[in-house]
């Protein structure tokens, strides 16, 4: 089972469903503080499509519900880790982090924070992903977002 969204650009992402619903666990657990964690994957160039495999959440988190450290440099061991064991194969393809009794869409931070992400020399990929997951005790939306030409383009939840 899996949840699939597409782009404008036609720019797919697949995200197994048991990963959403750990996410959404993870979410409810840490509310009303915000939490987040990154995706590992390999994206599927002949069908433009990003196959999320795997979410790590780090151990120490700084969270508030304004403030949520930043992950990338938590988890570059375990991204290390993943690059060698599947040989090459999975990398890094973006992150999540929830926006308590918010909207799913970007902030300031948000984009400067992916900036940032795409011009890391470690990160392989240069548009990466970023998933908002909004939440406020009772339902959730979710939505996802490439970085591309400076801006976080959408993507739409395909049934
Ligand atoms: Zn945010």
């Amino acid at each position: 089972m899996y949840r699939s969204y597409v782009n404008e650009d036609g720019l797919r992402i697949r995200l197994p469903s048991k990963i959403f619903n750990e996410i959404l666990n993870k979410i409810s657990k840490n509310y009303p503080n915000e939490c987040g964690g990154i995706f590992v994957g390999k994206v599927d160039i002949e069908n433009q499509c990003a196959l999320i495999e795997r979410m790590k959440m780090p151990n120490l988190i700084s969270s508030t519900p304004v403030f949520f450290k930043r992950l990338a440099s938590f988890l570059n061991d375990w991204l290390n880790d993943v690059f060698i064991s599947s040989s090459g194969d999975l990398y890094y393809l973006g992150e999540w982090h929830s926006h308590p009794n918010g909207f799913p869409s970007p902030s300031s931070t948000d984009l400067k924070t992916l900036q940032k992400i795409a011009k890391n020399n470690n990160v392989r990929i240069e548009t990466p992903l970023l998933l908002i997951v909004s939440y406020n005790s009772k339902v959730y939306d979710e939505r996802f977002f490439i970085y591309s030409h400076d801006k976080l383009i959408p993507y739409d939840k395909q049934d």
